[in-house]
């Protein structure tokens, strides 16, 4: 008999994805955005190769306006000479883009705000003059030299013929993508489908899509994304970035592995070194729940779970850990059972009677509930226990 290790009804499902599917990770920009973090260039530098070595094709370094060290940080990555591209974030400001090119990253990524809030209270335009400086931005980066997209910052909320004008404009003047982005993360999976298919209606130029997680969609927006044409998601690792973060790298390329057929090439069993570099530089805790990566993703306690894993892991694990680099743990607490007490004891070679193994899941039951986690050491000093008590009497000759 074969067994399906994900729902076999992802089969049925109609989602159509593009034939190419591009990941730019921002790491590095966004997810260094996040209040409190500031990763050093060899950091950086780290990161950067790491992801490389993962296959990530596109590597969104920073931001080269904001300081010195930030330039000097990107250029140092583009003169790794990595196989990803580098790319650039760059306001619609010559300086910037001047910044850019002295970094010599193989994409620079405008963006500039098109929602009317934003106009109004952040940039202080009109709707012409944000066109204008899209297109001129464009113009000014391939005078450069540069490849270029432009992302509309905060499109979720932006007019939808404003935005389709923008686009038109920056596809008129030959920009390489044009980006949508839910900058508040506060659309639904509908929405980000339906935006991308009209702006896909209007242009040919490949859509990319940069989206946050403030209502824990990004990962099911990303997919929208892709079911209505975009081409290029923008990932973080473990989903750092502002506020509720970015869109989870390893959460983006497992969904579309698994439950999606589709492999993007990424090798996966680096993920979770990765992530335990990047939140260890970002001075985080990696959420123990966290899907994948974190350290109950693959762990079991329940006696009722234990004993069925220790048969057949598939039974309540749909992917192998080491396919994330991750590890399983059978854990010892109030909800264990007789099979890992089994299971652990006959790993030394302990012989224990079936009143000895109930005695020491007892013991170990009462501990959980006490303290919670039990541990090794302490199993194992419970474990003598019991014994100590039943053979106080051994049979003399
Ligand atoms: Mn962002």
């Amino acid at each position: 008999m074969r067994f399906s290790a994900v729902s076999p009804y992802n089969a049925s499902s109609k989602a159509v994805l593009p034939e190419r599917i591009v990941i730019y990770d921002s790491t590095l920009r966004d997810g260094e955005q996040m209040p409190g973090i500031h990763f050093t260039p060899e950091q950086k530098i780290a990161i950067a190769t790491k992801l490389d070595e993962i296959g990530v094709p596109q590597i969104e370094a920073g931001f080269p306006a904001v300081s010195d060290q930030e330039k000097r940080s990107v250029k140092a990555i583009v003169d790794l000479g990595l196989d990803a591209e580098i790319l650039c974030l760059s306001r619609t400001l010559p300086a910037d883009i001047d910044a850019a090119a002295d970094c010599n990253v193989d994409m620079v990524l405008l963006f500039i705000g098109t929602s009317d809030l934003h106009m109004r209270y952040k940039l202080k335009m009109a709707r012409e003059e944000v066109v204008r400086r899209a297109v001129t931005s464009l113009e000014y980066a391939h005078a450069r030299g540069l490849k270029a997209s432009l992302s509309t910052e905060d499109s979720t909320r932006s007019d939808l013929e404003f935005l389709l004008e923008v686009y038109k404009a920056c596809e008129n003047a030959g920009a390489s993508r044009v980006g949508i982005t839910d900058t508040l993360g506060c659309a639904g999976p509908e929405a980000v489908s339906y935006l991308v298919r009209k702006v896909r209606e209007k242009t040919k130029t490949p859509i990319s899509a940069h989206l946050h997680n403030d209502f824990g969609l990004a990962v099911v927006n990303s997919v929208a994304a892709l079911t209505g044409g975009a081409q290029a998601i923008a990932t973080t690792v473990g989903g750092i970035g502002e506020r509720s973060g970015n869109l989870p790298l390893e959460q983006f390329v497992m969904a579309l592995k698994h439950l999606y057929r589709r492999d993007l090439g990424i090798r996966t069993e680096g993920f979770m070194e990765l992530t335990k570099m990047v939140f260890e530089y970002a001075k985080l805790p990696i959420p123990a729940n966290q899907p994948w990566v974190g350290a109950n993703a693959f762990s079991h306690e329940s006696g009722i779970h234990v004993a069925a894993v220790l048969n057949c892991p598939m039974t309540y694990e749909c992917v192998d850990p080491e396919q994330v680099g991750n590890r399983r743990r059978l854990v010892l607490g109030k909800h264990s059972g007789t099979a890992l007490v089994k299971s652990r004891l006959d790993e030394r070679g302990v012989i224990a009677t079936q009143d000895q193994i109930c005695d020491i899941v007892r013991a170990i039951k009462k501990a959980g509930e006490d303290h919670g986690r039990v541990s090794d050491d302490e199993f194992w000093k419970l474990v003598e226990g019991v014994m100590a008590k039943t053979t106080k009497n051994p049979d003399c000759s």
